[in-house]
């Protein structure tokens, strides 16, 4: 069968590879559409290198059952059950856990062999397209849940690609007014019609300044999903005395505290728990992922598929890739 692996950087390809092997309690699911992921674009650049040759990568796509037929989404982190974070509903920790598309095998292969709990069923109103990007929404919901807004905070979400983009969504959902930050003009106006009450362009302006004069305070929540070091050094400057800081697009950088006092700060990249709401609120077109996917290409053509992924110039958000 033919798989997206992964041999080193700028070296993604899509080769033939065995068919995988279904063991005790694992079901085969045929892929029908998966989404390029900000993760993947870190190993394909040579940014993150720990990634062993050989792997397929991939970890936001939805497939087929092949016992039954069902539609369903894939969950990429595999979780004993048993150890100390999963009996704490914490599973994304999971001590004897594995991540599907980083340290083992991933979605982006025309077979993947998976556990029934890892499975969740696809809804009629949703499609294969919108079912290949439910991991960013279940981030959003996992991120604005744990930051726990109350109704008319100010929530300021630096990065508006297609995490900021959801996360503004979500803010919205929990009564949050936000303060969107971005380096690009067409990703500020899809914040704007995702209900964003300010736009800001930080080539243009000073970030910190201006919602810092928007606030009057500091920002009650803030959302670093842009994933630079420099984004994650102003998150102290932007939140206000005792408010909450989500670390989600990078986690390094130095973060002066000296006028942050109280705040908590805090990093986070998938939560399993999140899956079948996040499957829900598309089904109920609550939350829109349509609108953020911006190119399609097949399997066969992955390679294309990264590049433009990868490539600032065709304005891409989600890159979707169909079987
Ligand atoms: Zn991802
Ligand atoms: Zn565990």
């Amino acid at each position: 069968m033919k798989a997206a692996v992964y041999r080193g950087p700028r070296n993604i390809k899509v080769a033939e590879v065995p068919e995988p092997r279904v063991s005790g309690r694992q079901v085969l699911v045929k892929f029908k559409a998966g989404s390029i992921c900000g993760t993947d674009l870190h190993f394909y650049r040579g940014e993150w290198r720990w990634m062993k040759r050989g792997r397929i990568i991939g970890h936001d796509a939805c497939g087929v059952r092949a016992d039954n037929g069902e539609r369903v989404v894939m969950v990429p982190l595999v979780y004993c059950g048993r150890c100390y974070y999963c009996l704490r509903g914490l599973s994304t920790y999971c001590m004897r856990g594995k991540f599907m598309g980083l340290t083992s095998d991933g979605f982006f292969a025309e077979s993947i062999a998976m556990r029934p709990r890892n499975l969740f069923s696809v809804p009629d109103g949703v499609s294969d397209e919108e079912a290949a990007v439910v991991e960013p929404v279940a981030l959003a919901l996992h991120v604005m849940d744990a930051l726990k807004p109350n109704v008319g905070d100010w929530a300021t979400i630096i990065g508006q690609g297609a995490i900021g983009l959801l996360m503004t969504q979500i803010a919205r959902m929990k009564g949050c007014r936000v303060i969107a930050i971005d380096l690009l003009d067409y990703r500020l106006r899809l914040a704007e019609k995702y209900g964003a009450e300010f736009c800001i362009n930080a080539a243009e302006e000073d970030a910190v300044k201006r919602v810092r004069e928007i606030t009057r305070r500091g920002s009650d929540v803030v959302v670093e999903a842009a994933g630079s070091e420099q984004t994650v050094q102003q998150t102290p400057f932007l939140v206000r005395k005792a408010g909450k800081v989500a670390l989600v697009g990078e986690s390094k950088g130095y973060l002066n505290l000296e006028d942050a006092d109280e705040a908590v700060f805090f990093t986070t990249y998938i939560s399993p728990v999140e899956y079948p709401l996040a499957v829900q609120l598309l089904a109920e077109k609550r939350v829109d992922v349509k609108g953020l996917v911006t190119h399609r290409f097949s399997l066969a053509n992955f390679e294309q598929a990264l590049r433009t992924a990868d490539n600032p110039a065709e304005k891409p958000l989600k890159v979707v890739v169909t079987a």
